[in-house]
């Protein structure tokens, strides 16, 4: 209901119960691995080349809960023209994005993500990638999905050129909002 004296909604009611924020992100692949993906390191041939250390399922994982707090996105936070975030852990981009989207009064739901990379053969990590997901969210195992696709040998992702990965991600109210504006 509307405040009559000042003509606002109480922040209660202007506030939706739940959130979805979507990521996407694509990293080029090159000779010589391992490969550093899902905060793991999967042994391979090739690697992701990126400013930070492209890995890019937390980079859309990193992306999907900004974007679900309307709170911009991994670029804004970590701009890849500033010499200090090359090579740097994405682990720590995740929290840090993570640590303001629960300070802004969220809790995670779930998340769901989607690999595209036409090797290695990721099924054997997908488990451990959710696990990994689960301990720098700091929330269950049951929480988090990660699903792998390959390219169908066709396009970038197919002649393994370049490795993709999609998130959705599902933020509730924490009732943490202590530090919200009112
Ligand atoms: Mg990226």
């Amino acid at each position: 209901m509307e405040d009559s004296a000042t003509g606002r909604m109480p922040p209660a009611a202007r506030r939706p119960a739940s959130r979805i924020g979507i990521g996407h992100d694509t990293h080029r692949l090159e000779s010589g691995g391992p490969l550093r993906l899902g905060g793991l390191t999967v042994p391979h041939d090739r690697h992701l080349v990126g400013h930070s250390d492209a890995d890019a399922l937390l980079h859309a994982v990193t992306d999907a809960l900004l974007g679900a707090a309307a709170m911009g996105d991994i670029g804004e936070l970590y701009p890849d023209t500033d010499p200090a975030n090359r090579g740097l852990d994405s682990a720590v981009m995740l929290q840090e994005a993570w640590r303001r989207v629960r300070q802004a009064g969220w809790a995670l739901v779930n998340l769901d993500c989607i690999i595209f990379a036409q090797r290695p053969k990721l099924g054997p990590h997908k488990a451990a990638m959710a696990a990994r997901l689960a301990e720098l969210l700091e929330i269950e195992t049951n929480q988090v999905n990660v699903k792998a696709k390959t390219g169908e040998s066709v396009g970038p992702v197919g002649r393994e050129e370049s490795v993709s990965t999609q998130c959705i991600v599902l933020l509730e109210q924490s009732g943490e909002t202590a530090t919200e504006k009112s």
